[in-house]
């Protein structure tokens, strides 16, 4: 398919009331669910990378010579309507009003071969409606860790947002990364990013928060039909399931992202999918010491509010946020109220199981409840890499003894010199109750399963900023090279064996590996 004579439909905003202002300065937008948005053309246009999997779902020729000027928003397909969103959130606990996509531009969808639609939405194509004190551009560093960690999250079984392009614009961007008053010039990037929906619980909040009871059901209709049409006809009953189907989406997703030690560091409303999918990959990182206390987000050093362990609890906040949000698609809040009811239960039990998995006991008996318990102080006796410790455990069998555990379990500390007396003692002890409980269980079965449920690579931080810095100099095959060994990570790839150590000495203290902030 050329490019120059693609046909994108329009769904969204054929469908949706837009704003009647089609002018691109910021500003407070009102009755409306999004703003028309032309992207800001780019001086240098090239494209560096894309995912041939999505790009051939799709009919994309990346070859056209007009690939890169088309993912960079500079031309435009046919009959386009180009357009950013507006939505509102709750920021680290606090409603911030109106907020919008800043620095994302929707182009429109398309449909791959099995008829599934597609959002393609380019992120750092210039301002918009949104924008206020932002620029609306990407630079390299923000827009490849957008581009490799959802394509991570995605291999890992994780519903996420997709990558389906990187471009580089050939401008040059001034950043404040610590927000301290050292600018730094940085090179523009553009990813394309494809989702079945990017509607946010802070798209229901603003319209509630303006008292737009009319297009808070409008926009609930419109997603009800669109991305949960087995529910039928929009009505009272039918958005109580609605809200319930929201909830278990993201129970669901939160359970994943601790099941693979993934912190997603900005939980605010506005990054919250309406499809409970992961979206907005900023400050992002995988636990590698366990800490449940652990984000690798700055600004959020002091209240740790988004940290791995509160995970679980602020997508229920968020999900209160949305209740209130739909109160007046109900005449009464009980409805609501006895969804969110549901949530503690929801989560646990699919955690529990997930952790059975993880320890690779063949299904989870409520005993089980406190081998669970007594695992996460055990990690803490010493700094115990989350993602290698499980890893190796699955190679750990219960005929084996305290030296042979030893040798297996070493790569997991971050002082292995520690490893010694009460600490070894302790591992020693929680191990032995672990083999006592998986002795009868099929051992070959038992690994498969432990193996599929915990991976032996995650896009931990320094990898990501070793590819930045490759890029940086033009050379984007350090990138690839990682995303290749990310398709797989579950398996054995004896060749990547160092992709699965632990963080280097060089990147404990080192700004982008275990400090970063929102700057984009
Ligand atoms: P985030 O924390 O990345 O999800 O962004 C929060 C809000 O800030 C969203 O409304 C973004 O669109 C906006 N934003 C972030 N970076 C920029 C930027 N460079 N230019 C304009 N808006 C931005
Ligand atoms: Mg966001």
């Amino acid at each position: 398919m050329k490019l120059n004579s693609l046909e994108l439909c329009s769904d969204f905003t054929d469908t949706l009331p837009g704003d009647t202002d089609s002018k691109n300065y910021p500003r407070q937008v009102y009755k409306s669910v999004w703003s028309k948005t032309e992207p800001t053309p780019a001086s240098a246009p090239t494209l560096v990378s894309h995912i041939p999997e999505l790009t051939q779902a799709l009919g994309i020729d990346t070859t056209d010579p007009g690939a890169a000027s088309f993912f960079t928003g500079s031309t435009l397909a046919n009959n386009s309507l180009p357009y950013s969103m507006r939505y509102g959130g709750h920021q680290f606990g606090n409603w911030a009003g109106q907020l919008g996509d800043g620095r994302a531009i929707s182009l429109g969808e398309m449909l791959d071969h099995d008829k599934q639609h597609w959002t393609l939405q380019l992120k750092g194509a210039g301002p918009t409606p949104y924008s206020r004190q932002g620029d609306g551009y990407a630079v390299i560093r923000s827009s490849i860790r957008e581009y490799m960690c959802a394509e991570a999250v995605h291999h890992l079984g994780i519903p996420t947002t997709r990558s389906l392009t990187l471009c580089t614009t050939g401008e040059t961007i001034a950043r404040d990364v610590f927000y301290d008053g050292n600018v730094t010039m940085e090179q523009g990037a553009i990813v394309c990013r494809a989702a079945q929906s990017f509607i946010r619980f802070g798209n229901f909040e603003i319209h509630a928060a303006s008292d737009e009871t009319d297009l808070l059901k409008t926009l609930a209709d419109y997603v009800i039909r669109r991305d949960f049409p087995h529910l039928g006809a929009p009505g009272p009953e039918v958005y109580q399931q609605w809200f319930r189907e929201i909830l278990n989406a993201t129970a669901s997703t939160v359970a994943h992202w601790q099941r693979v030690g993934f912190v997603h560091a900005v939980m605010n409303t506005d990054n919250m999918s309406i499809l409970g999918h992961t979206i907005d990959y900023g400050p992002y990182g995988w636990l590698e010491e366990y800490d449940p206390r652990w984000t690798p987000n700055y600004v959020d050093n002091s209240m740790r509010r988004y940290s791995y362990g509160n995970q679980p609890e602020i997508a229920l906040w968020n999900l209160y946020r949305l209740a209130n949000a739909l109160i007046p698609l109900f005449d009464a809040t009980e409805p609501l109220e006895e969804v969110l009811g549901e949530y503690r239960s929801t989560f646990d039990d699919t955690w529990n199981n997930m952790l059975a998995n993880k320890l690779g006991l063949k299904n989870y008996q409520p005993e089980d409840k406190e081998l669970f318990d007594a695992l996460w102080p055990t990690l803490s006796l010493t700094g115990t890499d989350f993602t290698i410790f499980f890893r190796q455990l699955s190679i750990i069998t219960p005929e084996m003894d305290k030296a042979a555990v030893r040798s297996i379990l070493l790569p997991a500390f971050y002082k292995e010199e520690e490893y010694n007396g009460e600490v070894e003692a302790g591992f020693i002890s929680w191990l032995t109750r672990w083999q006592q409980r998986v002795r009868n269980e099929d051992a070959n079965a038992r690994k498969a399963k432990m193996q599929a449920t915990n991976p032996k690579y995650v896009l931990r931080n320094y990898l990501a900023l070793n590819a930045i810095e490759a890029a940086e100099n033009g050379d984007f095959s350090v990138m690839e090279k990682i995303m290749q060994v990310l398709r797989n990570p579950y398996d054995e790839q004896p060749e990547a064996d160092n992709y699965a150590v632990r963080r280097p000495d060089w990147a404990t203290s080192k700004p982008g590996c275990t400090m970063l902030t929102c700057s984009s």
